[in-house]
């Protein structure tokens, strides 16, 4: 009777559908590098997949982008990479994983074309296969079909996702914010979130960046009300610092400059290319020249100008900095130029664009940013667009997503004021493994997940351990040793300790000299003296800077 059991269950499992895995391998618990599996037995749907900047400790590192050895081992099951918006943190990384892996892409137009650029740079674009779909269509992948719905936020053409999978449909509302009066007038398909939430939504997956605000996030349309009012009667030369993905801030900023005649320069190489392809794809609307080359904005006088800048987050390499420090070669900045900074500095890059707003401000120039006037507003949804989309969609079971751990606390708690019980919200964080069905959701393992970091060409080759030397490095600063030598065997052997790395030690001249010796006795002490000497010059020279600073 006892052995007869077990093989009973099994029976059972055979007609029992399997369950479906949500399994985010970057976003939770940090802001950026956005992508999540979406598993049911053998298809696999790939959301989004994007890049995270470094934290300030990542010396010398260029990116961050998910670590996808899970999609590596189980590369036969992926059906197709869906993408909802094309902002960094959600296409940034889709050159790294298509080096690896060849999924077939499905977004919306704008948001191909910006993929385009970026795997045009990889030289990806001829062997990747990118189908454009429509808000409001529906493409099948394996077992699974995904419907892409209209929603509005700080990029056009940005989409949430009704996953119809056979055990429930799973929406992923993308990054968002509920705007009833869009720059492109193209508003969220709040109908179609409401049909399929009263068709019933298995789990819900929503944007938490705003979790901590009450209240709604204010119309993108706002901004271009108080850009007028600092345009109208203006004498000065206005430069306006934006994020360049925001093209409707870049549309409306336009609007004003037409409005009160005056000629658009673009500053920055990723503004450059957002305005080439928003406008090549009919996502910017402007009359004949009023874009001028940057080259003749000496051609005009400074109230007939607007200068559109990258650099709103006090980037250190970007156009507004080298202009607030003097460096820029083609803009100086002057007592006669306002400075409009359209955005709110990213946690974190706070210090960077105080530095810049001060840098500014010493040379004369008026400068005005979010604190002072309403001249930016967020993409994403406060509490209250929050408890909107929960009460359209009415999930079963609640997942938020995109956020840190305090921003996913804050929106459970509004799912709970919504009368969501505490065990229907799930609370993931990237690699844990949900498993959900009609009946039942539950964690039940971890799956490879982490940081795989960029330098250059360099993909996943910096690690701990160098980034350890790098920190020793810029505190301790390094000794250089070269020596000449007739005797070629010497040479070789000087050629194996190059890249010895001298890092903080006590007596660090010992570790020298004691290599030095064991290749030539002959120059032991005066090399030793040599040595010390160097070292203790520029020892000195350090600790003079830093106290300096
Ligand atoms: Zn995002
Ligand atoms: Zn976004």
């Amino acid at each position: 009777m006892r052995k007869n059991k077990p093989n009973k269950r099994e029976n059972n499992k055979i007609f029992k559908k399997s369950n479906l895995k949500i399994i985010p391998l970057g976003g939770l618990l940090e802001i950026g590098k956005n992508i999540t599996v979406i598993e049911y037995e053998d298809d696999i749907v790939i959301v989004d997949c994007g890049l995270g900047f470094p934290e300030d400790d990542m010396l010398g590192v260029d990116l961050v982008i998910p670590d996808i050895t899970y999609l590596e081992k189980n590369k036969d099951k992926i059906r197709g990479l869906v993408i909802t918006h094309g902002h960094e943190d959600h296409i940034g990384g889709i050159p790294y994983l298509l080096k690896q892996i060849n999924v077939p892409i499905y977004a919306t137009k704008l948001t191909v074309g910006l993929i385009s650029n970026k795997l045009e740079e990889h030289n990806l674009l001829r062997s990747t296969k990118m189908k454009e779909v429509r808000p409001g269509q529906t493409i099948t992948l394996g077992s699974m079909k995904v419907e892409f719905i209209k929603i509005t936020h700080s990029i056009p053409d940005a989409c949430a996702l009704a996953i119809h999978t056979p055990v429930g449909t799973i929406v992923h509302t993308g990054d968002f914010k509920i705007d009833y009066t869009p720059i492109d007038g193209e508003v969220i398909d709040l109908g179609r979130l409401a049909a399929i939430g009263n068709k019933g939504v298995l789990a819900l997956m929503s944007d938490s960046t705003n979790a901590e605000r009450k209240g709604y996030t204010m119309s993108e349309s706002t901004v271009g009300e108080v850009l007028d009012k600092l345009f109208v009667n203006c004498t000065k030369r206005i430069v306006v610092a934006t994020f360049s993905s925001n093209v409707h801030r870049v549309q409306q900023i336009v609007n004003s400059a037409v409005k009160y005649n005056r000629k658009v320069a673009i500053c920055g190489r990723s503004m450059c290319n957002m305005i080439e392809t928003a406008r090549k794809l009919g996502y910017i609307d402007v009359p004949d020249n009023v874009f001028i080359d940057i080259d003749s904005i000496k051609s005009y006088p400074d109230d007939r100008l607007v200068i559109i800048t990258t650099g709103s987050q006090g980037e250190p390499m970007s156009a507004l900095t080298r202009m607030a420090s003097g460096e820029h070669k083609k803009v100086q900045i002057t007592p006669n130029d306002l400075i409009i900074i359209s955005a709110n500095p990213i946690p974190g890059n706070e210090k960077y664009i105080s530095k810049v707003i001060d840098d500014l401000m010493a040379i004369g120039a008026e400068v005005i940013y979010n604190a002072l006037q309403d001249i930016h507003v967020s993409g994403h949804a406060c509490q209250e667009e929050q408890k909107l989309m929960l009460t359209l969609v009415k999930p079963k079971y609640f997942i938020p997503v995109h956020g840190e751990y305090r921003q996913l606390i804050a929106h459970a708690e509004t799912a709970k004021t919504l009368g969501i019980s505490s065990e229907n919200i799930f609370l993931t964080e990237n690699g844990k493994v949900l498993e959900l069905n009609e009946n039942e959701a539950k964690f039940t393992g971890h799956v490879t997940s982490g940081k795989v970091l960029v330098d250059g060409l360099g993909v996943g080759d910096v690690g701990n351990i160098v980034l350890r030397d790098r920190k020793n490095l810029s505190r301790d600063g390094i000794i250089n040793v070269t020596r000449w030598t007739n005797n070629s065997s010497n040479y070789i052997r000087l050629k194996k300790w190059k890249n010895y790395c001298w890092t903080r030690c006590n007596k660090p001249w010992i570790c020298v000299c004691k290599r030095i010796w064991k290749l030539n006795g002959r120059y032991k002490e005066t090399t030793k003296r040599r040595i010390i000497k160097m070292w203790r010059k520029t020892h000195n020279r350090l600790g003079n800077t830093k106290t300096s600073n």
